[in-house]
Formats: C-alpha cells, sequence, structure tokens
C-alpha cells in the first residue's frame, strides 16, 4: 500500500472542526482526538490567541506553534475561513492540514495525494473503466456497457465496448475489494478471493 494518501492521515479541517474556536474568547481552545490509524490515540489542543491558531501535541516531541488563518466573507453574509499552511515558503490558503511527520501542513506540502488520485496505481482497472465510461457518455451495468452515443461510428463503439467488457472481466478478477471501491458493491454474487493489489 502506498502511504502517500491524505485519508491515511489524521487532518484538522477549518470549516468542520477549527472554525468555531474563532468565536471563542481569546485563550480558550478545544481538543481534538485522533484516532488510533496513526499509531496511539493522541490529543491536539487548538487555542485561539486572538491573531491566530495555536495548535499543541505530544508526539515524540512536545509541539506548539500557531497556525495563520484567512476569513472570507461569503454570498448570504457567510463565512469561509482558511488556514494557512504553516510551512514556511507555502502559505497556501486551505481547509485541511494534514499531520504528517509530526507537523500539520497542506496536501501539498507533505506531498500527499487525494484517493482518487492514486487511483490509476492502485485501482487501474476501475480507472480504465471510467475512463471507457466518459468516452461512451454513459454508465455500464453489470458489466454490459454504456449504449452507443448518438453520432458515435459503430465501429468505435465495438472497439470501446470490447473493452470495457475485458477491463469488467479483469476487475471481476481482481476481487470484490475492486468492485466495492467502484460502488458496485451490491453485486449478489461476488468474487470469492479478494487479494489486494
Ligand atoms: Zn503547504
Amino acid at each position: 500500500m502506498s502511504s502517500n494518501i491524505t485519508n491515511r492521515y489524521p487532518h484538522l479541517s477549518m470549516m468542520k472542526h477549527v472554525k468555531p474556536i474563532l468565536s471563542l474568547n481569546k485563550g480558550q481552545g478545544l481538543t481534538f482526538k485522533f484516532p488510533s490509524h496513526y499509531g496511539e490515540d493522541f490529543h491536539v489542543q487548538v487555542f485561539f490567541t486572538g491573531t491566530t491558531i495555536l495548535v499543541g501535541y505530544q508526539l515524540s516531541e512536545k509541539w506548539a506553534y500557531h497556525i495563520r488563518y484567512q476569513e472570507q466573507k461569503t454570498q448570504y453574509e457567510g463565512k469561509r475561513v482558511w488556514f494557512i499552511c504553516p510551512i514556511k515558503g507555502c502559505k497556501k490558503r486551505v481547509d485541511k492540514l494534514y499531520l504528517k511527520e509530526e507537523l500539520f501542513a497542506c496536501r501539498k506540502c507533505h506531498k500527499l495525494l487525494y484517493p482518487s488520485q492514486n487511483r490509476s496505481k492502485y485501482f487501474l482497472p476501475m480507472y480504465k473503466l471510467e475512463r471507457l465510461e466518459k468516452k461512451l457518455k454513459g454508465k455500464g451495468r453489470w458489466g454490459s456497457p454504456p449504449p452507443r452515443p448518438l453520432g458515435m461510428h459503430w465501429e468505435t463503439y465495438e472497439r470501446l465496448a470490447k473493452e470495457y467488457a475485458d477491463v469488467y472481466c479483469e476487475i471481476m478478477e481482481k476481487g470484490e475489494a475492486n468492485i466495492a471501491a467502484y460502488g458496485q458493491s451490491k453485486m449478489t454474487k461476488p468474487p470469492q478471493h479478494t487479494d489486494n493489489i
């Protein structure tokens, strides 16, 4: 398994987690507990200093540093808030900061990929199937390719449809995990073997 996928790392989301502390008084904060997939559970304390967000946590070292943020007014009187990535030289405006190598930073700084960006490696056949569906301008069902799009030459369609069927077979052979990942988990008879690819 590749280790550079965003969802393998704990993250703080400004809008989901941290924004509420901006309406607290100075020096007040919240504690977030991160689940054990990083190793042991640990706690991150987040304080509002009045101008920055101070994060504190203990891993192999004790960490405390300030993270800047930026507010943006939205239509309908809403307010969007962003973290400014604390890594020197980055300062990207982001909603999520990921914890990797003991530091919170943006996805780019940590060289993380979204699961979908990794699909070409992980779920290669899935990715192919999606690409074929795009070309065929429709979704297939249970291994049948989408119908021929209006205006597509039969020859082209037949080639793509065959490719579609081949890729589908490939997916079936690689097991249930793949199918589930593709959102077709309601298969009545999933293949028996579920090796990881
Ligand atoms: Zn960054």
